[in-house]
């Protein structure tokens, strides 16, 4: 998941929340999401276009294809973190698919990190108003890449921030040998406003940088509130960086009710915590991006990218990130199968790999076909989750939403027929979105997306069939057009 948008929050929090409501109240100017009928098309499709875009949403709205191979994905095989055995038996799962369907399939060779979790434990051994012989047990989960407290953990006084100014205010004093909790709330109610990417790109700075800031000041382990919504004391894990001025130290996520009682307890006293913690990173393993080719029938050499992430993190089964991502991908290319349709330009299916911690896939995608740059038409991901799709985000000139009218008008017929020029774009896609190829973020309401998001409750149940269908036309709408639209995009 990314957090970049251009609008400014406010104006897009009252579009978002008038379109989640249904009350429709902006003006048809660029910087404003545009729907379908508002500006009056500068284009129009050959009606058989149009007739087969509108084939492939119906078909799409009716086949329960995309949440089959979902279920395949989060009950058959399971968390898919890189270089675990789930992630190796899903490239091949989906390169199995892809050849059954009758695409040319590459395997693209990664080398991707091979981070394990091991035991993770935590609990308060001395607080305020604490009973004889008893603890507190801190429910938590270690930082993907997090390094290792010593075999028995650690031991020390834990002291509570709300952001990295306080940190800083405290110093090296107060800091030097204590774990540092980072209570920094995440604003639920902006993600209940449909703004969770913006929520999540606030609360994510502690949980990436948090650790090297409190180690700067001497720190022993850091923790951070969990970035997401969830308040079913469950903890969100995710990647955390450490760069090479400060030292490594152990991290992990506690739950938004846990990192309330530690603040709680330390406003009242010292609070001293056990904490262990016993990851592993392995050596680099070998991996793949899985590239699937639906070859054009005039211009193959042009290409458009329908892709999502096959990779997850390990508590949940990866259903919501980014499972359906890849499956949403997926049904583009069986849909034209299904439907006996042939694209003029190539649509390739990617499933990326390594997108969690890392971006290996993405990046290495980039740099091995940087040549062919000028020949990729378009790129489309989905990372958001499963939710009701609005429509998709553009990065990209502003010339290219009138060319897409017509499509977003038949979009708009199910509710997805927004379209919004941004200045970022999903993760995986972004090296090619930066290199100048046009590039399309599925947007979906994610207004509980980010409860479940990198916790153990990312589940195939959390998946609303209808809503991953409409997600599926959303894509094959889109790639459909691109691949057959008469002229180019404006780069
Ligand atoms: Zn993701």
């Amino acid at each position: 998941m990314n957090v970049l948008t251009s609008t400014p929050v406010v104006a897009k929090r009252v579009f978002v929340l008038a379109m989640t409501v249904g009350l429709l109240i902006s003006s048809p100017s660029t910087s404003q999401p545009q729907r379908a009928q508002e500006t009056a098309p500068v284009t129009t499709y050959p009606a058989q276009l149009s007739a087969d875009l509108r084939k492939l949403q119906e078909a799409a709205l009716s086949s329960d294809y995309a949440y089959r191979q979902l279920a395949h994905l989060t009950d058959s095989i399971g968390p898919r973190l890189s270089g675990s055995p789930q992630a190796a038996a899903a490239v091949e799962y989906i390169a199995k698919e892809m050849r059954r369907l009758g695409l040319e399939v590459k395997l693209e060779k990664l080398s991707v990190p091979h981070w394990v979790r091991g035991e993770e434990t935590a609990a308060l051994v001395r607080y305020p108003g604490q009973a004889e012989g008893t603890t507190q047990k801190i429910i938590l989960t270690a930082l993907g890449g997090s390094v290792p407290t010593a075999p028995d953990g650690l031991n020390a006084e834990v002291v509570v921030v709300n952001n990295f100014d306080e940190l800083k205010a405290l110093g090296r004093d107060k800091v030097a040998g204590k774990i540092v909790l980072f209570n920094a709330r995440f604003d639920r109610q902006m993600a209940a406003e449909g703004f969770g990417g913006e929520a999540y790109g606030q609360a994510v700075a502690y949980r990436s940088g948090g650790a090297s800031a409190a180690a700067r000041l001497g720190a022993v382990a850091a923790l951070n509130r969990s970035a997401g919504g969830a308040e079913f004391r469950l903890p969100h894990t995710g990647a955390l960086r450490y760069p090479d001025d400060a030292p490594k130290i152990p991290a992990a996520a506690v739950t938004a009710e846990d990192g309330d009682l530690i603040a709680r307890l330390a406003a009242l006293g010292t609070v001293r915590m056990q904490l262990l913690l016993t990851p592993k990173q392995l050596p680099d393993a070998e991996s793949y991006n899985v590239i699937a080719d639906f070859k054009g029938s005039e211009h193959p050499e042009q290409i458009i990218i329908v892709s999502g992430h096959l990779d997850s993190w390990d508590l949940g089964t990866g259903a919501i990130d980014d499972g359906a991502g890849v499956v949403i991908a997926m049904q583009t290319v069986q849909l034209l199968k299904q439907l006996h349709l042939r694209p003029k330009r190539t649509i390739r299916f990617i499933a990326w790999m390594n997108e969690e911690n890392g971006v290996v896939g993405g990046r290495t995608y980039a740099k091995d076909h940087a040549g062919e740059i000028a020949n990729h038409f378009a790129a489309i991901e989905s990372d958001r989750g499963a939710g009701h799709p609005l429509g998709f985000e553009v990065k990209g000139r502003p010339e290219v939403l009138p060319l897409l009218q017509p499509m977003s008008a038949i979009l708009q017929t199910s509710g997805a027929g927004l379209l919004q020029i941004t200045t970022g774009t999903e993760t995986d896609i972004s090296p090619l979105g930066t290199a100048g190829v046009p590039s399309f973020g599925l947007w979906q309401d994610t207004r509980t997306y980010f409860d479940y998001h990198h916790t153990a409750a990312d589940t195939l149940d959390k998946v609303v069939p209808r809503e991953l269908a409409e997600n599926a036309a959303a894509m094959a709408v889109l790639a459909y057009t691109l691949a057959n639209l008469p002229q180019p995009l404006p780069r």
